[in-house]
Formats: structure tokens, sequence, C-alpha cells
């Protein structure tokens, strides 16, 4: 049994809470010494002292904790965390039965009904990922919870919240079997190298997928290809898929050129015949100017924040010089693929982003097509901070 406190709502935040808002904050409640230990209930109550809702305390980014419940009678135990799994599994039953994809999200968070736990499904494998101490309490009732109603080969875990010891211990393993890694996932018939035991990222950003579906099957066939930011290639990767000329990628990680020379390799494609640069992307932007180079499609995927020895990079500050680097080095009539993940400004704010860029520089342009999060990433309806993906296909002239 966990340990239960009743914690009172301040006046400004009941009725959020009350009409579903599910993120406990630290501003929202009177008494936030009453809270010792992650992972403890704790009922929501009005001042007078009346039932508003329940949920955990664990400290993530700008919450303190997650609504779970909105009913008084129901307990938070292992079964509320089956009804949530199953709930979960019977939303995502046309991705369980598409031979194509074999990895997608399983349980985003508070899209699932329960804020801070992520379980993304790899090819018969669960990746759990705990996003505070408060929610990685829940790990004993989560596994039990596991083998109670779900099939699976094996369970991994990233413990993202724990900014010390993260990722060495025992390889992330949890339960079942051991894979055999790299474990080749499908997605739209083509073929990812994944990682569940090497720290903190598999190797594919699965939120991505209509992305390069969208880039391979319309963007593609016959051009150039720039891909900047490109971590293992995956956009890489679905571009040569989808018959394109050539593609270049470009990261500072050293790691990327072995990734993404594995990526193409697992799909039968000679990587000799595709650039992939260890380099600074703006090193990079430089070098191309230079040498007049251009290319009909160019991909921009930075991280929200990046540092390199020459260059700090945030996207609400520098995303506009970005795109207009890019603008320079895209042919006319050539397509911007312009995406940020940042959850601190929405899409309104990004396209303003984009046509600051044009406008400075007297061009003209098109947004042909938007994507944000695919359904696998369920969003609450309530918190739609959560839907942080942003990508924007801008056609030049
Ligand atoms: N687009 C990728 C994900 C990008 S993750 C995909 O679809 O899979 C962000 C990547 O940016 C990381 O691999 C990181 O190494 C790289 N990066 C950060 N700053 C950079 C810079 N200044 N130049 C080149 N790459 C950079």
């Amino acid at each position: 049994m966990k340990k239960e406190i009743t914690v009172k709502l301040n006046d400004k935040s009941k009725s959020g809470i009350a009409a579903g808002y599910p993120l406990i904050t630290k501003d929202s409640i009177e008494d936030i010494s009453a809270l010792k230990e992650e992972g403890t209930l704790i009922k929501l109550t009005d001042k007078q002292g009346r039932f508003v809702a329940k949920g955990y305390y664990g400290n993530q980014n700008k919450g303190i904790g997650w609504v779970l419940s909105r009913s008084e009678a129901e307990e938070i135990d292992q079964e509320f965390i089956e009804r949530r799994l199953i709930e979960a599994m019977r939303r995502r039953r046309d991705f369980f039965n598409n031979p194509d994809t074999t990895a997608f999200r399983l349980f985003n968070g508070e899209g699932d009904g329960f804020g801070g736990l992520i379980i993304d499904y790899y090819d018969g494998y669960f990746l759990v990922s705990w996003y505070s101490e408060g929610v990685y309490s829940f790990k004993e009732q989560l596994v039990a919870a596991l083998h109670n109603v779900a099939e699976f080969k094996g369970i991994y875990e990233k413990k993202r919240f724990d900014t010390k010891g993260q990722y060495i211990e025992d390889d992330d393993f949890v339960a079942g079997e051991r894979g055999e890694f790299p474990l080749i996932v499908k997605e739209n018939g083509v073929n990812f190298a994944i990682y569940l035991n090497d720290g903190a990222m598999t190797g594919i950003f699965l939120d991505q997928r209509e992305v390069r579906q969208a880039i391979k099957e319309k963007y593609a066939k016959g051009k150039t290809i720039l891909n900047t930011f490109s971590y293992t290639g995956a956009f890489s990767v679905a571009a040569a898929i989808g018959g394109a000329d050539k593609t270049t990628s470009v990261d500072l990680a050293k790691r990327s050129n072995a990734k993404t020379i594995e990526q193409f390799s697992v799909n039968g494609i000679d990587y000799e015949s595709q650039d992939i640069l260890v380099m600074d992307v703006f090193n990079y932007f430089k070098y191309a100017k230079r040498k007049e180079l251009k290319f009909d499609v160019v991909i921009l995927d930075p991280p929200s924040f990046a540092r390199s020895k020459k260059y700090t990079f945030s996207t609400s500050k520098d995303y506009t010089n970005l795109m207009k680097e890019a603008i320079a080095i895209t042919e006319d009539r050539g397509v911007i693929v312009a995406s940020t993940n940042s959850a601190s400004f929405g899409m309104k704010k990004f396209k303003g982003f984009i046509d600051r860029a044009f406008t400075d520089l007297g061009k003209k342009y098109t947004i042909v097509e938007e994507f944000s999060l695919p359904p696998d990433f369920r969003v609450d309806p309530k918190f739609s901070e959560g839907n942080y993906l942003k990508v924007l296909f801008v056609k030049l002239g």
C-alpha cells in the first residue's frame, strides 16, 4: 500500500483541476511542505476539504505531480494501472495489427491517464521511461500489471529523472527475456536498428514517423536532400528509400557516423553513395555557401537547446536565423522541412519564426504541409502543452 496524504488546492487552481487539467503545480496547492516523499499518493481537496481529485507526488519539469483520477472511490493500485494499460492498448489496436510498423508509442503519459509514465513498443519489447522518482515508485505495480494484461518478450527502462547513475544499471533490463541488439524494427516498411540497452536514446525518434513517411512518399524522388542535426540519419534513410538522388547527413556527434552507416546498411543501401558528415551544422552552412551548394530539400530538426564549441543554439531565440541559413542553400521551389520539439511555444509562434526569416530576406514561401504528434503520442485535450512537436514543410518561391 502506498502512503496517501491530503493536500488542499487553492481557489485559483481548483476549478482547472476539477475540469480536467492533469498537472499539479507548486503554486496550485496551499501547503507544499506536506509533500515529502516522492511517489506519495495525494488526495486533493478544496479549502473546505471537499474532494476534487487524486494523484501522486513526483517532481518533473514544471510540475510536482499528476492527477490520476477524479473519482474518490477509485483506488490507485495495480488494477488501476491495468485498466489504463488495457485502454491504451485498445486505442493502438491498429498499430499492433500493422506488420509494416513494429515500433510505436504504447502509453503516452498524461495522454493515456498517467503523467510521467511513457511506454514505447519495439517489436515485442517494452521500453518504459520514468520521468520522476515519484512515478518510478510504481515500478513493481507496473511490471506486475504488464505481466497480467500485456504480451511481451522483455521490458527495458530509462530513468529519465536520475541525472547521475543514468542508464547504466544492469543494461536497463527489467523483466522477461533480454533482447539482442540491434533489434531491427520496421516503420512503414523501412528498417531501423534499435538499441534499448545503450544510453538515453534508442536510435529513432518515433514521433517523426509521419514526417519520414511524407518525405519518403512525396518529397524525395530524384531530389538532393540535406539532413541537418541528423543523429542516426533516420530522415536520410527515409529519403533514400523514397528515391532521393543523394542524401547528405550532418551531425556533430562522432557516433552519428557509425549509427547512420548502420541505418543505411540494415536497409540494403550502399552508404558510400551517401554523404555522412560529422561536423557543426553552422560550419556546414558556411561551407555550403562558399561552395555554392544548393539542395532540393533541407531538413532542420535541431534539439531545443544545443551548445557546441563555437555556437549556442536555443530554438526560441535562434530558429529564425537557422531558417535563413537553410534558405540560402535551398533551391528555388525547393522545400525546407522545419521541425522543433520545443514545448515552450506553440505552432503560431513557430510559424512566426519562419515568416520572420522570409520577410527579412524579402523572399516568398508557402507552407505546404503541417505535422504535429502522431496518434500513438496521444495528447490530453486538457493539456495542449503535451503536443510539443511542430513540423512545417515550407516551399520556397
Ligand atoms: N533529426 C534527428 C534527431 C536530432 S537529435 C532524427 O530525426 O533522428 C539532435 C541532434 O543534433 C543530436 O544528434 C546532436 O548531436 C545534434 N547536434 C546538436 N548541435 C549540433 C550542431 N551544432 N551541429 C550539428 N549537430 C548538432
